[in-house]
């Protein structure tokens, strides 16, 4: 289980999102696949355990969120438990 922070509540998920796509993507979200950069991706769900968004790739059609290529890749958690 992940240890929970007090901080954990004073941010909202969106916050806890928007953090993280920094922390992670200081130069911008880019397929890990391919390199392509998050425009030529399309959003085409939310994962419905983590309520983060999942993006495929155009280029070469394979999906990625904010987690891929970090340690959090494939654990499915919520942005404000991983910050
Ligand atoms: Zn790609």
């Amino acid at each position: 289980m992940p240890i929970e922070f007090p901080i954990v509540d004073l941010m909202s998920s969106q916050d806890s999102y928007e953090w993280l796509v920094d922390y992670f993507h200081p130069s911008g979200m880019v397929c890990p696949h391919c390199g392509a950069v998050l425009k030529e991706a399309r959003q085409f769900r939310v994962t419905r355990r983590s309520q983060v968004p999942a993006y495929r790739c155009r280029k070469c059609d394979q999906t990625y969120n904010v987690y891929s290529g970090t340690v959090f890749e494939g654990r499915r958690l919520k942005p404000e438990q991983v910050v």
